[in-house]
């Protein structure tokens, strides 16, 4: 602490045009504050000419003394003339500390004087405090990323300067507060400059930025001067100041008096929106009051979305445009910012199925609400995931996409696949979703992939046909993105007498058909079984599951409807260790994630006409279904080496918690390793080798998507056993006594001391509990049928593969004749 005698703690109080500036009252704010922890005095000096007015209104804010230096010499601001009278003062009066604002006029005061004293100076400080007799000075360092304590304890005083708006003005009167004039000689040779004209620009924008509700900021991500003007056009539509980080002052797209910073303005608005902002610690000092925090950046790990209260993740030449458009449109800030930066929240996803007419059954019982009943409500948790990930920075640019028809952000989940990149980001959404739930989100992935697939057949039928089928489509799917539904996807019909075709079942409904065409729909009857995720979707996409023949027309069939259409019965089928749904504790180890199973029963189901895509046309059915298996057999690889992440996670847990360290299965780990990035690599390889169809969609390659098909029968089923075989009889058997009598009083410390290895028995049996269900429970994928058999995609790359070219190279190569293969 510093007292009275070993000196004062000064604030220089600057003014312009006959007002004090605001940072003098905000300093000795600061300064009294200080004062009254250390014991010191707080003084406030003054330097001008005819100052008297202003020194007065100085006591109501504060300063036991305000020195005063009044004099006609002084009339002119000059930093080398105030520099030497200030120094002089301080040197007769020895202040510990010596506080000044921050601007170019009060910083060139600032250096000159400490020069003069031959003390330290901490620029731009954010915080101030004493440490013992040290003011420790806080100042962002190393471009923001560190803040750097600063003290000076050899000399005094203790200088430092603050930027208007980081410390709060208090008006307070300290009883017996004095005004003191003081005569200070400037030293010869120093004269004020003498000014003969001056003129005042008003710096409209400047002064309003500290005030201001609303501010647009802009960053050296702006990219250019042109750029800028989307920054201006925002704030303009919004009625809000323009601020600016460094970088385009420097570069000459924004004005000085428009930084936003440490060394510039400090800002409170109501809305702050960041536009191409890292949000280095020298800006955020300046924002720190913001109520709400908007951050537009393309770099989902720029720092300032770690203090957003919103994060778009995007392009400014892509966000600003769009945000503008839906302002235009007469849309509020809030609803433009999720029009354009994100999808439905996880509460309303799940509210929307609260509202569903109740039509799934498990156990013999009406299941009310999917995302509250035990039998369905993981798998909805699961799915919710993909919501809260739409707004999380970090997976926001892979888990949502621009729509191509409305330019808006949308779920990637409903965007038609159109490049290589959307399809590797189809294999990196799914792992990720794998990463995040430890399974399929299936409510989803086929529900996309059969809209993809019927994309580009509606748009052939349309071509060929004359048919308005690809119109109705775009037209379903532009209000499937906006009301952004969970859509999942129904191919598989129960098939009956495998041998037969549809029309020569002995029942007829064996496979979805149509059985009334009317003037403004169809109406269909039969079922679709195996269907993933009902439970979590809003509407489910229909569509043929095999190739048609003329005789099978009615079975053309393909169109998407709410889940709960009235004639639609849903029954969940049992998965294994679905009892454990209702238990507590490590019994269910995941809560938030686990997949459903269903049968969907169509009777005389009415499907509006513009909901209906094709109708009796079978000669598309075959090669849509085709279409179908292309991004979904691609992307399946995406999906097993998520969940391959996550067995080998639970496989280095369960050897620890074993006592064992992973080293010792090494091999297998690495084994692992190879199979979860061969699936996933040979799904990025069909992307790449794909092709663009007309309709602008994008087809992967018909035989790596087969070939990857394969592997994700295979591989990942050697992943898990290997993963049972790391973890032991434990997770393999699942002998593990049920959560209840791990607490039972009679016989629980038993099974707990037993238990036990390495790590406490709960934690063990929670990791094997997790390895179960990984690896034989409700958290295994369909992956061998999931997308049609492993035996189809063998078909197709013997089919697609071109094995007649592949006999001439040998032919060439070993030059071998047809008349020699031929026995002449
Ligand atoms: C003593 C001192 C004082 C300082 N005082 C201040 C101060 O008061 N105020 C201040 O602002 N700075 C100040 N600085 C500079 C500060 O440290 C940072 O360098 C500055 O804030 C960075 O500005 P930026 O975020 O615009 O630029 P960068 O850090 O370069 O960030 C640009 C961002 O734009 C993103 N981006 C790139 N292209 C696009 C695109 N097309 N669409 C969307 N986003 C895109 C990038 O991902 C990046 O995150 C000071 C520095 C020093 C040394």
């Amino acid at each position: 602490m510093i007292n009275k005698e070993q000196g004062a703690i000064w604030v220089y109080a600057s003014h312009s045009e006959g007002r004090l500036d605001p940072v003098a009252l905000e300093l000795l704010g600061k300064g009294r504050q200080l004062a009254e922890l250390s014991g010191a005095v707080l003084e406030a000096v003054l330097i001008g000419d005819r100052v008297g007015g202003l020194a007065k209104e100085l006591l109501e804010y504060g300063p036991a003394v305000v020195r005063v230096v009044d004099s006609p010499s002084l009339k002119t601001f000059s930093s080398a003339a105030y520099a030497a009278v200030l120094a002089g003062l301080a040197g007769a009066h020895r202040p510990e500390v010596l506080l000044l604002g921050a601007d170019p006029r009060n910083a060139a005061l600032a250096a000159r004087a400490a020069a003069r004293l031959g003390t330290g100076l901490s620029a731009h400080c954010v915080d101030l405090k004493f440490n013992g007799a040290n003011l420790v000075q806080t100042v962002p360092g190393f471009g923001g990323n560190i803040m750097a304590n600063i003290v000076c304890p050899r000399h005094r005083p203790q200088m430092a300067t603050a930027a208007a708006g980081v410390f709060a003005a208090a008006r307070v009167r300290t009883p017996g507060a004095v005004i003191v004039r003081e005569s200070c000689a400037l030293p010869r040779g120093l004269r004020t400059p003498k000014l003969q004209k001056v003129q005042v620009r008003a710096a409209a924008e400047s002064h309003d930025l500290a005030g201001a509700k609303i501010v647009v900021a802009g960053g050296f991500g702006v990219g250019s001067k042109k750029n800028w003007e989307l920054v201006e056009k925002l704030a303009k539509a919004l009625g809000g100041a323009v601020g600016s980080t460094r970088p385009p002052v420097d570069q000459g797209w924004a004005k000085p008096e428009q930084m936003i910073g440490a060394s510039g303005k400090v800002v409170k608005p109501d809305v702050y929106i960041g536009i191409g902002i890292s949000g280095m610690m020298h800006h955020t000092a300046g924002i720190r009051g913001a109520r709400t925090i908007v951050a537009i950046n393309s770099d989902p790990k720029a720092p300032l979305f770690a203090m957003a209260d919103y994060g778009i993740v995007g392009s400014v030449s892509e966000i600003v445009p769009a945000l503008l458009a839906h302002l235009k449109a007469g849309k509020s800030l809030e609803v433009a910012l999720k029009d354009v930066g994100w999808t439905r929240t996880e509460a309303e996803y799940k509210e929307s199925l609260g509202r569903m007419r109740p039509n799934i059954y498990k156990f013999n019982r009406l299941i009310k609400n999917t995302a509250e009943d035990p039998a369905t409500k993981r798998t909805v948790e699961g799915h919710a995931q993909i919501f809260a990930a739409a707004r999380d920075p970090r997976y926001q640019d892979l888990v949502t996409t621009i729509s191509h028809l409305s330019g808006k952000r949308i779920s990637r989940y409903l965007s038609v696949i159109r490049s290589p990149e959307d399809m590797f980001a189809n294999s990196k959404m799914k792992r990720l979703m794998f990463n995040l739930t430890g399974t399929c989100t299936g409510g989803r992935c086929a529900g996309w992939a059969t809209m993809n697939a019927m994309w580009s057949t509606t748009w052939d039928m349309d071509h060929e046909l004359g048919t308005d089928y690809h119109k109705r489509l775009k037209k379903w799917l532009l209000s499937a993105q906006e009301r952004d539904i969970t859509l999942s996807g129904a191919l598989t019909d129960p098939k009956g007498h495998r041998r037969l075709a549809p029309s020569k079942q002995a029942d007829p409904d064996m496979f979805l058909r149509i059985v009334a065409k009317r003037k403004n729909g169809i109406v269909v009857r039969g079922a679709k079984v195996m269907i993933c995720g009902i439970a979590a979707a809003n509407e489910v996409f229909v569509m043929p599951g095999t190739r048609l023949k003329a005789s099978d027309a009615d079975y053309a069939v393909s169109f998407a409807i709410p889940r709960d259409t009235p004639g639609l019965t849903i029954v969940e089928a049992r998965h294994a260790s679905d009892d454990r749904d209702s238990e507590e504790g490590f019994d269910n180890p995941v809560t938030q994630g686990g997949i459903t199973q269903a049968y969907l029963f169509f009777e005389d189901v009415f499907v509006p006409k513009e909901r209906v895509f094709m109708c009796r046309e079978y000669n598309y059915a075959g090669e849509a279904v085709f279409r179908f298996t292309l991004p979904y057999r691609s992307a399946i690889g995406g999906c097993v080496a998520g969940q391959g992440d996550v067995m080998v996670g639970a496989s280095m847990l369960i050897a620890r918690a074993n006592g064992l360290q992973e080293k010792v299965f090494r091999d297998k780990l690495v084994r692992m390793l190879i199979n979860n990035e061969t699936t996933f690599a040979v799904g990025l390889g069909a992307a790449v080798m794909g092709k663009p169809h007309p309709s602008g969609s994008w087809m992967p390659d018909p035989v790596l998507a087969n070939v990857n098909k394969v592997h994700v029968a295979t591989l990942p089923y050697e992943t898990k056993r290997l993963t049972q075989e790391i973890a032991g009889g434990l997770a393999e058997t699942g002998c593990i006594p049920a959560h209840r009598d791990f607490l039972d009083t009679r016989y629980g410390h038993l099974i707990q001391k037993y238990l036990k290895a390495h790590s406490p028995a709960e934690v063990r049996a929670r990791i094997a509990r997790l390895i179960e269900w990984l690896t034989m429970g409700p958290g295994v994928p369909g992956c061998m049928h999931g997308g049609g058999s492993p035996d189809g995609a063998r078909m197709t790359v013997y089919a697609e593969s071109k094995m007649d070219e592949m006999m001439e190279l040998a032919k060439r190569i070993g030059n071998i004749s047809d008349a020699s293969l031929m026995g002449g």
